[in-house]
């Protein structure tokens, strides 16, 4: 097995299907399929044609001696402007995978899925192609998805082979298959792996999200003329609240679990200089792996907001814009996962993933991991993405005797 070779076809892809300004396989797209026709040219070396399953999800298969199979997956769609490792790189290592056991039969049974739209980045549904095969994706949430130059999503599936009305038959696709498990690479996207300068990172699970928007309601005045006691300031209360939310991050991030949070809009109301707000909205993103944690961050925040409204003599409303339960990764592929790691590198720092990823979307369905790649000043989705290439190696390689201790042991 040869990580360069990993690194090779990554590079190779990337002049196929990038400009100065990054990658540019956007899902659907004329590159996205270019880099697909790629690839099925790289699987036929290695006498593989992949399946299309009704969602658009792309499975390549090498049959070993038992059905049980272990699945190797990410996405080789990109962002606008993307970087050359997101996605590509779980996708190309899984190649790699196949070519490691292609003159031998192995004892399971290995797939290579390469997940169909997981950006999102053209119509704003991420995970598309992995939701609709673990069963998550209703059709009714896209069905009026339209991109930025009006195209219908349900016209570029088409053009693509994709009938949305059975895209949830892939399901059936993902069930047949008897999983004994899936893993992902996946470059980090983030600075924890740089802040302790290592090259790879074993991945407990990804965050659940509670995303509400928060309204206060005072009154406005001018601001000349009304004292201070006596205001109803929406603004200062918002302000307060998120001070307060701050300090509840802190409290709940112990050294193994670190919880986020982020106020991340605020619209004041009149917003003239002259005013005491009389109306303040602002966004709430609270993210951590653990639920019974990320239940009391909420109601901890519940309470500041409360207590803030109360100083300032407003009136707090909360609306939920969108929540996901935490997807913690399996126990015995989490402890299979740091073996690899701690044998190709020397240590295994453990880390919650923030972004989600395919992988969340399996973890209802079989037992999964995933493993981070260490990200050059923690950047990604644009063109400046990297890891330097001995960590990358490093990272490949810890994947693939992750690949054969799986399909050893499982
Ligand atoms: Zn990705």
């Amino acid at each position: 097995m040869s990580a360069r070779d990993v690194i090779a076809n990554l590079r190779e892809l990337a002049d196929l299907t990038s400009t100065p300004n990054g990658a540019q396989r956007l899902a659907w797209g004329p590159v996205w399929r270019e880099a697909r026709h790629w690839f099925n040219g790289k699987l036929a070396v290695l006498g593989i044609t992949p399946e299309i399953d009704a969602a658009g999800n792309s499975w390549a298969t090498l049959r070993g001696a038992s059905d049980r199979t272990v699945i190797i997956g990410s996405h080789l769609d990109s962002v606008p402007n993307g970087g050359w490792l997101d996605g590509a790189l779980g996708v190309m290592a899984g190649y790699e995978a196949l070519r490691m056991f292609n003159h031998q039969r192995p004892p399971l049974t290995i797939k290579v899925v390469d997940w169909a739209d997981e950006e999102g980045a053209r119509f704003g549904r991420s995970l598309l192609g992995s939701s609709a095969a673990a069963g998550a994706l209703r059709i009714g949430e896209v069905e009026h998805l339209v991109d930025k130059d009006g195209t219908r999503l349900v016209d570029a599936l088409r053009e693509n082979g994709v009938e949305l009305a059975r895209m949830h038959e892939s399901q059936a696709f993902l069930k047949a298959i008897d999983a004994a498990a899936y893993l992902e690479l996946h470059i980090e996207q983030g600075p924890v792996l740089e802040a302790m300068n290592r090259p790879t990172g074993v991945v407990l699970g990804t965050f659940g999200v509670e995303r509400h928007v928060l309204r206060f309601t005072g009154q406005a005045a001018h601001s000349g003329s009304t004292p201070i006691p006596m205001r109803r300031d929406a603004f200062l209360a918002a302000a307060e609240s998120a001070l307060a939310f701050r300090d509840i991050a802190n409290r709940h991030t112990t050294p193994d679990a670190r919880v986020v949070c982020t106020v991340g809009t605020v619209k004041v109301e009149p917003g003239i200089v002259t005013a005491v707000p009389g109306a303040c909205e602002i966004s709430l993103d609270q993210r951590a792996l653990d639920a019974p944690v990320l239940a009391s961050m909420l109601n901890d925040a519940r309470e500041a907001a409360s207590r803030a409204a109360r100083n300032n003599n407003v009136s707090v409303e909360w609306r939920q814009v969108w929540r996901i339960e935490p997807r913690p990764f399996d126990p015995r592929l989490i402890e299979l996962c740091a073996e690899a790691v701690r044998e190709v590198t020397g240590e295994a720092p453990h880390l919650p993933s923030g972004p989600l990823h395919d992988a969340a979307e399996m973890v209802p369905h079989m037992p999964a991991v995933m493993m981070f790649a260490y990200s050059s000043n923690g950047l990604s989705h644009c063109k400046e993405e990297d890891t330097p290439e001995p960590y990358l190696e490093k990272s490949i390689t810890a994947f693939l005797r992750l690949v054969e201790k799986t399909v050893h042991e499982s």
